[in-house]
């Protein structure tokens, strides 16, 4: 099933549009006509023009848009409409991410346009996710101008992040080219759902990647996100071959995602494929969306995957979205000594020595300068 089969199905067709709040960056915020750009990767075929930049593949006729709301054709070219356009702009610590090992306590100049090539129940961005870059209201901030905003906010990354950066593929792409001329990092969050070619060709320019796993099941992935699991678990294996900082979000959702045997799956699954320095995010899910009903993950319910994926192996297991909690905390995987103390965002104490822990000298994995 696809993601528009999968919208028809739940008469998600016509969402309500929800405008976003203005906030106080000191650019234009206008609405932009479509499209926008030509859009890269893409063949023509008999049926019409097919999108080859995630795995669904969108064959795509003149008057429709891809799945991800931001795909048009204009004479017989496909463009992009999520360009230069993003909806929301903010300054983030890179924690938020979240990203523990990359740089703690810098600054993310995040951006993200309308659209997305998954439709998750759960969403907690869906009044930009679901919608086309001419639904929302829009800064005009072209790569360059990304570059220039990050530079004056003294921000070490840019973020490409809260809706989907594959959508915005070209987007992303150019400015991170510019970014990383520059000497700035850039940082994708993403569900990782892409074909391996334009991944390729992004990771160049990526320097740390937080993806979420949403779960260890095709059944899951297909009713509950629109999506398959075997191209994330390529995503996660392209980003470490290529080099980049990698962080997996994984969000517990109750009576979906949290089967204790098929999170022990996940683990094994990751420590096996070398995954074992990879930090892994376990995330509280909050009634969100379509999945109002369901209650809050129980905190013992995460706490129990934590020590699942610690006996898997896996060196560093975090609980996200759990104010208070220890496992926000970085231990050192030899000793257990607490190498980083975190509360929320900040960081209260850091015992890390040159990337090193400080009682024991084991290297902890990350990018720390
Ligand atoms: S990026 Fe959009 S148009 Fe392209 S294949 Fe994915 S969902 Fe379809
Ligand atoms: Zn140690």
């Amino acid at each position: 099933m696809n993601k528009r089969e999968f919208l028809k199905i739940l008469g998600l067709s016509s969402l309500g549009y929800t405008a976003i709040p203005l906030n106080a960056f000191a650019v234009s915020k206008v609405l932009l006509p479509k499209p926008v750009r030509e859009a890269m990767h893409y063949i023509h075929t008999a049926r019409g023009i097919r999108c080859q930049i995630c795995p669904n593949e969108c064959d795509i006729k003149p008057g429709e848009t891809g799945d991800c709301r931001t795909r048009i054709i204009k004479n017989d070219k496909l463009y992009t409409s999520a360009y230069g356009n993003p909806c929301v702009i903010h300054v983030d610590p890179i924690e938020k991410k979240p990203l523990n090992h990359f740089l703690p306590q810098s600054k993310a100049f995040s951006i993200a346009t309308a659209g997305c090539n998954l439709a998750c129940l759960n969403c907690q961005n869906w009044n930009i996710s679901q919608k086309a870059p001419d639904e929302t209201k829009n800064y005009h901030l072209p790569p360059a101008d990304v570059i220039k905003q990050a530079q004056k906010y003294q921000c070490a990354s840019i973020a490409y992040t809260y809706s989907e950066p594959i959508v915005y593929f070209e987007y992303t792409l150019d400015t991170a080219k510019i970014a990383k001329s520059q000497g700035i990092k850039n940082v994708f969050v993403s569900a990782g759902y892409i074909n391996e070619k334009p991944l390729r060709e992004i990771s160049k320019y990526l320097d740390a990647a937080n993806i979420d796993l949403k779960s260890f099941s095709d059944d899951i992935y297909a009713r509950l996100n629109a999506g398959k699991l075997e191209p994330v678990l390529r995503t996660l294996k392209i980003l470490k071959d290529e080099g980049v900082w990698l962080e997996i979000t994984n969000l517990i959702v109750p009576t979906w995602t949290d089967d204790f045997k098929m999170i022990e799956k996940m683990c094994n699954w990751l420590k096996t494929n070398g995954f074992e320095h990879t930090p892994l995010h376990f995330s509280r899910f909050h009634p969100m969306y379509k999945l109002t009903k369901l209650p809050s993950t129980p905190v013992a319910t995460l706490i129990k995957a934590r020590e699942i994926a610690l006996h898997a192996g896996l060196n560093y297991v975090y609980i996200g979205n759990v104010p208070g909690s220890t496992a926000q905390n970085t231990y050192c995987p030899s000793c257990k000594h607490l190498v980083i103390e975190r509360k929320g965002y900040h960081i209260i104490q850091n015992n890390l020595k040159n990337g090193k822990c400080s009682n024991c000298g084991t290297k902890i994995a990350g990018v720390w300068i």
